[in-house]
């Protein structure tokens, strides 16, 4: 299974892939986790990347796309995997099309979390981080236990000002790429709003 998460910042995608793994068994990628771990290396593409990040803007594509085609190139991928937070650019989206073609492979499915605007923010700017499980919590919607909440992170590009500009971002950049998956019928649209577990249910029922 080859799939795709995509939505607008907050929209759930994580916390639905790691639902989601654990029934198929694949690789959950995350764009941004990976570009989050090369900050923290403190590598050339974490020094590069971390000037957009931090500002709530997107990494160029060609840092972002060599970065997930080689990822995805590694022997754990070749039953499947789980893209989460890429392709963000019609770009990203024709250099992965590009590789999978080559690799006599497709995407099976790309799954689009629809959340509305009014909420992003709320999501975001609660939304904590364990650096030791990766599990993610929210403050109000998933509050985390008490023994974790002193090692929790709070993302800095999770802040009212980046997170409406990642907004922008996505409304601007990624948006447009669902036309290209739709117009291959790849395109399943799931109502992120709701429980997590309700959220779940709709992605079963979109998978089905
Ligand atoms: P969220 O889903 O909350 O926006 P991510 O963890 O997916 O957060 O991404 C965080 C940041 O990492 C983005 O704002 C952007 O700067 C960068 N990033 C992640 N994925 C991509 C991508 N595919 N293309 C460009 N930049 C990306
Ligand atoms: P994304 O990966 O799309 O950026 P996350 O999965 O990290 O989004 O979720 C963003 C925040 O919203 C987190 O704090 C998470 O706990 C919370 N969250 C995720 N799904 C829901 C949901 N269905 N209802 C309320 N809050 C949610």
């Amino acid at each position: 299974m080859r799939m795709i998460l995509v939505g607008p910042p907050g929209a759930g995608k994580g916390t639905q892939a790691a639902r989601l793994v654990d029934k198929y068994g694949i690789p959950h990628i995350s764009s941004g986790d990976m570009l989050r771990a090369a900050v923290k290396a403190g590598t050339e593409l974490g020094v590069t990347a971390d000037r957009y990040m931090k500002a709530g803007q997107l990494v160029p594509d060609d840092v972002v796309i060599g970065m997930i085609l080689e990822r995805i190139a590694a022997p754990d991928c070749a039953k499947g995997f789980m893209l989460d937070g890429f392709p963000r650019t019609i770009p990203q989206a024709e250099a992965l099309d590009a590789a999978m073609t080559k690799a006599g492979v497709a995407i099976d499915v790309v799954l689009l979390f629809e959340v509305p605007d009014a909420l992003i923010v709320e999501r975001g700017v609660g939304r904590r981080n364990d650096p030791i499980t990766g599990r993610i919590y929210h403050i109000k919607f998933d509050p985390p236990p008490a023994e974790v909440t002193e090692r929790l992170v709070h993302r800095k590009d999770d802040h009212e000002a980046a997170i409406n500009e990642r907004l922008h971002y996505y409304h601007d950049w990624t948006a447009p790429i669902m036309p290209f998956y739709e117009g291959k019928g790849l395109l399943r649209r799931v109502d992120g709003v709701g429980t997590p577990d309700e959220v779940s249910a709709r992605v079963v029922k979109a998978l089905a």
